[in-house]
């Protein structure tokens, strides 16, 4: 199925989602240094068929996602902060205009991730959960599905937010309705049924965008009860060095003390410069983690899933 899924990869960016190669600028993630966008969080829209209104859904490891090499986005006069107008999308640049992080296609380590996940029996039930860095949001819906009691997605471009995670995360929940296992649930249609009122599934569900500090600054800020999460999963995340700083203390900072993260990596970003050891040695020396890479995976670019957790954790 890991073959499968990469393909499916590599349909929705319409390129490998190689960091660095060259071969698309316009797909690569930004080496600029980040303004720190402010945090905000996204509404679940009342009505559900309208977020799903002109999208094409493809499925990939029994998930929903939208297809966004043929989505048409179109924005009324109201246009959103990052200040999208109506226009065909003719590439990821065009469609985002400034700091663009990666978020509009599925980068291949989510399906390493969601491959370790039911290898190594990784259990959500109950559990709070954070997508962090999300993009389509698909290792939070894994979470969703898999009965975590609630799941926090985050990008940095609300863009991603509102046009992608957030549909996808409501295609996957009129779906699969109460949120049962992917294994157990039929092969889905095409078509996501109609929704007739937000699923409680989806109620579990919260979204934010901006930068991390920002958004770590929010949550614990804002007045709405917050407990740190159980577990948080992020995959490829960690191609800038410079974003390193504020990665490390939004995780030390939103982690129960006996929370485990799982990230997912390219083990070298060629020509942005990050990766597994330059990541491993920045953690080691704020000594507030430990981490043990758990896969690496050697077909193709060489890639790892590492599972962080605090230092006196049990
Ligand atoms: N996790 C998704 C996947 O595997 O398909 C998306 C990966 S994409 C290459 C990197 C993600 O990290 C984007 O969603 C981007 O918004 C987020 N990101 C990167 N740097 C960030 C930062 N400094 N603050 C907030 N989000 C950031």
């Amino acid at each position: 199925s890991t073959e499968k899924n990469r393909q499916a990869a590599d349909a929705v960016g319409d390129s490998s989602p190689r960091l660095g190669t060259n071969n698309r600028q316009d797909e690569k993630p930004s080496h600029k240094k980040l303004c720190f966008r402010l945090a905000k969080e996204h509404d679940i829209p009342e009505d559900l068929n309208k977020v799903l209104e002109n999208k094409l859904m493809e499925t990939v490891s029994g998930l929903y996602y939208i297809n966004m090499s043929v989505v048409e986005m179109t924005c009324s006069g109201d246009a959103d902060e990052e200040g999208i107008v109506s226009k065909s999308v003719s590439s990821h640049s065009d469609l985002i205009p400034g700091v663009y992080e990666g978020g509009l296609k599925i980068w291949e380590c989510t399906f390493d991730l969601i491959d370790y996940f039911s290898e190594a029996e990784i259990q959500f039930t109950n559990k709070t959960v954070l997508d962090l860095g999300c993009g389509a949001g698909l290792l939070g819906i894994v979470a969703l599905k898999g009965r975590a009691e609630k799941v926090h997605f985050q990008d940095y471009n609300s863009t991603v937010i509102d046009k992608i995670t957030l549909p996808n995360a409501v295609a996957n929940c009129i779906r699969t309705g109460s949120g049962g296992d992917t294994k157990t649930s039929q092969p889905p249609s095409k078509r996501p049924k109609k929704a007739e009122h937000v699923p409680s599934v989806l109620t579990r569900c919260r979204f934010f965008s901006g930068e991390w500090s920002e958004v770590s600054r929010l949550l614990l800020s804002s007045n709405k009860p917050f407990s740190k999460y159980d577990v948080i999963l992020t995959s490829e995340t960690i191609y800038n060095p410079d974003y390193y700083g504020a990665l490390h203390d939004t995780l030390a900072q939103l982690l129960d003390k006996n929370g485990r993260v799982y990230l997912a990596s390219k083990v070298h970003y060629f020509g942005v410069g990050g990766g597994i050891p330059l990541f491993e040695k920045f953690i080691e020396e704020r000594n507030v983690f430990r981490t043990s890479i758990v896969k690496t995976i050697d077909k193709g670019l060489q890639r790892c899933i590492m599972e962080m957790a605090f230092k006196e954790s049990s």
